[in-house]
């Protein structure tokens, strides 16, 4: 592990499967001013919706059975997203199911923050440290050889 100071200002991905994209929309006017000052990145739909929402632009992947999840894991792969807000449905069998696997794997490898339930993004986004400098323990992995 090594220190990596992140800004304040931080880089977040949003990802909501359908069933659940009234609860994420919920959230997110809820905690707007809070979330309008980081840099947001979503899947293809969320991503829509959230730009409705909020009034700021998104960066928008492609729709998460058509492999946005996967271009977001890319981002956290290189170290370019910090949080990931991922409100995946438990309830109802996804296409892209190991996509969504994926996503969530590669967000521990990486320690960013994650938050997949309501209850969850409600204390990650009221944490000091959403809108404050964190200096997070960034895992090293060697390369075998
Ligand atoms: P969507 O993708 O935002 O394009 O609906 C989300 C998902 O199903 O992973």
């Amino acid at each position: 592990m090594y220190e990596h100071w992140l800004p304040a200002r931080k880089r977040l991905a949003l990802v909501a499967h359908d069933q659940k994209k009234p609860e994420l929309l919920a959230w997110v006017a809820q905690h707007q001013a809070a979330l309008i000052v980081h840099d947001l990145y979503a899947t293809g739909t969320t991503g829509r919706l959230l730009e409705e929402a909020l009034g700021i632009p998104v960066t928008k992947f492609q729709s998460g059975p058509l492999g946005g999840d996967q271009q977001i894991g890319a981002k956290i792969a290189s170290g370019e997203i910090d949080g990931l807000i991922f409100f995946w449905d438990p309830l109802t069998a996804q296409p892209h199911e190991p996509d969504v696997s994926a996503l969530l794997r590669i967000a521990a490898v990486w320690n960013i923050a994650i938050a997949s339930t309501l209850m969850s993004a409600d204390f990650l986004i009221s944490s000091p440290w959403f809108s404050a400098p964190y200096c997070q323990q960034k895992p090293e992995y060697r390369s075998p050889g």
